[in-house]
């Protein structure tokens, strides 16, 4: 899967950047964001982090946030599983230098700016993400929203392996590891292994693992 250059929106200021313009773009547009919401209203001052999230084997699906620094490991695992995992209750975990990190924690006792932990989504069919701390900041927080999206990866468009001409829309969760599982509609109806090993294609780095649909 070529891996194109995709644009996505900046949520705070509308602005479109690829992925590795995003990040410095956000470096410069948080702070900003920050000023501008301090200057309209005096409204409290939280710390949080700014938090990019990639996907370990497929890093064209990745998430920017905004983290309030109070809350905990567990929010995060929960966000991850609603936002992109979440199939069958599976286990997960966060490492940081092989050693489990316990739910509980509370980031602000976890990350600091340049850290980088990993997070495991089921032991089985592993899902692997890559939680990278870009920044702490203090500024305000949305009304009851320990985290908030800043920007996110436009969904990747990903060629029929049938036809090579319609968008894939179905994966054969039989034939995808030889690059051949990877279907549009029309091919996925004819297709021989049967609708019961197809799962349809999502925004997320669990698309076609187990049984995710979205
Ligand atoms: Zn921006
Ligand atoms: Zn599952
Ligand atoms: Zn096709
Ligand atoms: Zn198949």
């Amino acid at each position: 899967m070529a891996e194109k250059a995709l644009k996505a929106k900046c949520l705070l200021c509308g602005s479109e950047f690829t992925k590795a313009g995003m990040t410095k773009h956000l470096q410069s547009c948080l702070p900003k964001d920050i000023d501008n919401s301090l200057k309209q209203k005096d409204l409290k001052r939280h710390p949080f982090f700014h938090i990019l999230v990639t996907g370990s084997d497929s890093p064209e699906y990745w998430l920017h946030l905004k983290v309030k620094s109070e809350s905990g490991l567990k929010d995060l695992d929960q966000f991850f599983r609603d936002i992109w995992l979440e199939c069958c209750g599976h286990m997960s975990a966060f490492s940081y230098q092989r050693n489990d990190l316990p739910m509980n924690r509370k980031l602000k006792n976890v990350l600091s700016p340049g850290m980088e932990l990993l997070y495991q989504y089921d032991f089985g069919s592993t899902t692997e993400l890559l939680v990278k701390v870009i920044a702490e900041y203090k500024g305000s927080i949305q009304k009851n929203k320990s985290i908030q999206i800043l920007a996110r990866n436009e969904a990747p468009e990903i060629l029929c392996n049938e036809c090579g001409k319609s968008p894939a829309v179905q994966i054969c969760t039989e034939c995808q590891w030889d690059e051949a599982g990877w279907l549009c509609q029309s091919c996925a109806d004819e297709h021989e292994c049967g609708e019961d090993m197809l799962l349809p294609v999502v925004n997320s780095p669990r698309t076609g693992v187990c049984a995710y649909t979205g």
